[in-house]
């Protein structure tokens, strides 16, 4: 068990995350806030701006903890529109504008939002049930100066809406993606995010600091980015857009603005060290997490760049983001990249099945307590209960979260990811543990990362498979030597029964191992009934080249689609990286999504050679 929070003293002052940034609008209103593209918004502007907003708002919403729906790409117009809902005593559902049209009416309507606000483009994938406001600034806010209004300074002034405020209000909405189990609203208080953003004594943010916005505001990472940047009076970067990351221009925003702090997903963090170590060169802190981060990785970029310091964040939504971080300058990690202690004003035990503490060296769930517990599944009491349980360690009527992630707890106390315990499957009638296997296989010489995949036959026989990334990726015959080391290891109906070796994996939207992509269960499988056509040109020989490796099939006919062979926005961002290595054309995220077969795409790339060669 480690690091017990005090018992609950942070009173409600100084903890909502609003009158926090309006303290700063009032003590250096000039300072800059928010930086997007060319635009920039002092303190005193953002504060004025989501004060407006929140006029409108108080206009309209009625009753405690609204939930207010927010469809917008990144920019400042974004921060705004979150900080005015705030403001309002709202909370916020942050929904992504890469999710599908009916996801978007889902979440919406299960987290009873009856108001949205969207930009004017976007309105129209909203449903007819919510009553819409739209925001006048372009996304990505590249408007004109404008002048900088008198400071209100006002924060919260006005008396709230609907009663007095607390730190155990709700601040925002945050849908799960559904790798633990069906997607579910999380309740975030204020107070939880004050715990994760200000009460932290590991990234030790101060008004100097530049602090990059790039991950979706759908995804709780981005909690830390704003609200850790904005509540110490720090420079928020807005990296904009809101579909797939082009590495080239992540960089550009990167260096142009002189950004110290980044916290990227970690799939995102990977390709980023694969292919652009030199972004970190000016970088004061790189957090990371989400998933399991690469040791071989993580140690490219700490020999690069000794004087960097990088956390490696651990969490559930259902924890405020961060449970745990193991932090660190110049020293690689150990082995496996561990993921630490608990973040201040937070406690977690690591418990075997009977609830008692196991004893260093072992493996059990990791179960956390204190500030940062969200207040459970909106409008899902069962769900709630199910995992916010009476914590026996805090305080009487204390609830403690279970994670469902299991952690070995080596003597130094430094806790080691050991998978999930609800991936569990029955192989052969035993029951096994695919990150147990995992961890075997990362134990192994040569091993970098490792994803056990289940797999089901027609028959409905169960088969595990393994899904390798190799430290050195020359490193023929690794497969079977893989299984012969595991065998003797661990029980025979535990070794897998393939090991394919690749060199990247297939990430999801939020940075996450993509395990339904390795299991062929994408969310938009291989369409069977295309019928395969050769490649015709040179050019479209080496796509459909490209796109088997990438997306780990073939063949790949010129009448398939990128998206139909289980292509997603990272996959379609690293396609485009590597024609534009290769092939020395720029095309756009978007065009990929409009012509997403092999001879559209085909087309695409030779308008744009041919656009180049007209060019002086
Ligand atoms: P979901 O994926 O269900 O939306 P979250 O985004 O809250 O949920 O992800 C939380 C889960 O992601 C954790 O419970 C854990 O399984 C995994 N995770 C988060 N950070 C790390 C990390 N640093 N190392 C390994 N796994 C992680």
């Amino acid at each position: 068990m480690s690091g017990r929070p005090g018992p609950h003293t942070a009173g409600d002052d100084g903890v909502l995350l609003h009158e926090l940034i309006a303290g700063h609008a009032r003590s250096r209103p000039d300072a800059p806030a928010v930086t997007c593209g060319g635009r920039t918004l002092t303190y005193r502007r953002l504060d004025a701006e989501a004060e407006r907003l929140a006029a409108g708002l108080r206009a309209r919403v009625h009753g405690e903890n609204a939930v207010i729906a927010v469809l917008m790409d990144r920019s400042t117009e974004l921060v705004v529109t979150l900080l005015g809902i705030l403001k309002a005593g709202c909370a916020y559902l942050a929904l992504s504008t890469t999710d599908p049209d009916p996801r978007l009416a889902e979440l919406a309507a299960d987290a009873g939002a009856r108001l949205a606000v969207t930009t004017p483009d976007l309105a129209g994938r909203l449903p007819g049930t919510l009553e819409i406001l739209t925001s006048g600034t372009a996304p990505g806010g590249t408007g004109p100066a404008e002048d900088d209004p008198p400071a209100t300074g006002t924060g919260d002034a006005r008396p709230a809406a609907h009663g007095a405020r607390t730190a155990d209000d709700l601040a925002y909405v945050c849908y799960t993606s559904g790798s633990t189990g069906a997607p579910k609203g999380v309740g975030v208080t204020h107070r939880g995010v004050h715990r994760l953003a200000v009460l932290q004594d590991w990234l030790r943010l101060t008004p100097q600091d530049v602090v990059l916005q790039v991950s979706s505001v759908s995804f709780d990472a981005s909690t830390l980015e704003i609200f850790g940047a904005l509540c110490a009076g720090c420079r928020l970067v807005v990296h904009p857009g809101g579909g797939p990351i082009d590495l080239d221009a992540l960089a550009a925003t990167v260096t142009g603005h002189e950004v110290t702090v980044v916290n990227l997903a970690t799939g995102l963090l990977h390709r980023l060290i694969e292919s652009r170590l030199s972004v970190f060169a000016g970088l004061r802190h790189v957090v990371t997490g989400g998933d399991v981060a690469s040791p071989a990785l993580v140690t490219r970029l700490l020999r690069a760049w000794p004087a960097l310091t990088f956390t490696n964040g651990y969490g559930p939504t259902e924890n405020t983001t961060f449970t745990t971080r193991w932090t660190t300058t110049g020293t690689p990690p150990p082995g496996p990249v561990p993921l630490g202690r608990a973040v201040s004003g937070t406690a977690v035990a690591v418990l075997d099945d009977t609830m008692d503490p196991v004893a260093a060296g072992g493996t059990g769930e990791i179960y956390t307590w204190g500030e940062g517990l969200a207040r459970g599944y909106l409008g899902r009491p069962a769900a709630t209960a199910e995992r916010f349980l009476p914590c026996p360690f805090g305080p009487p009527g204390s609830r403690m979260y279970r994670t469902g992630d299991l952690a070995r707890l080596p003597a130094d106390g430094e806790l080691e990811f050991a998978g999930r315990t609800d991936r569990q499957v029955k192989v052969r009638g035993y029951r096994v543990e695919p990150g147990a296997v995992e961890a075997a296989l990362v134990r192994q010489p040569g091993v970098d990362r490792a994803v056990v995949v289940v797999e089901r036959d027609d028959a409905g026989h169960t088969r595990l498979v393994a899904h390798v990334v190799p430290g050195d990726t020359s490193d023929a015959g690794l497969g079977p030597r893989l299984r012969a080391g595991l065998a003797a290891e661990l029980p025979a109906y535990a070794v897998p029964d393939a090991v394919l070796v690749h060199t990247t994996l297939p990430v999801t939207a939020h940075g996450k191992v993509d395990r339904d992509a390795l299991t062929g269960r994408g969310p938009r499988p291989r369409t069977v009934s295309n019928a395969y056509i050769a490649p015709l040109t040179p050019l479209q020989r080496r796509l459909t080249e490209l796109w088997s490796a990438l997306l780990d099939t073939a063949p790949v006919g010129i009448e398939d689609d990128f998206f139909d062979l289980g292509g997603h926005s990272l996959l379609a961002a690293e396609l485009l990286d590597v024609m534009h290595q290769e092939l020395g054309v720029e095309i756009p995220a978007t065009a990929l999504y409009l012509r997403s077969t092999v001879a559209e795409l085909g087309e695409a790339v030779g308008e744009a050679l041919a656009g180049r060669e007209k060019r002086p």
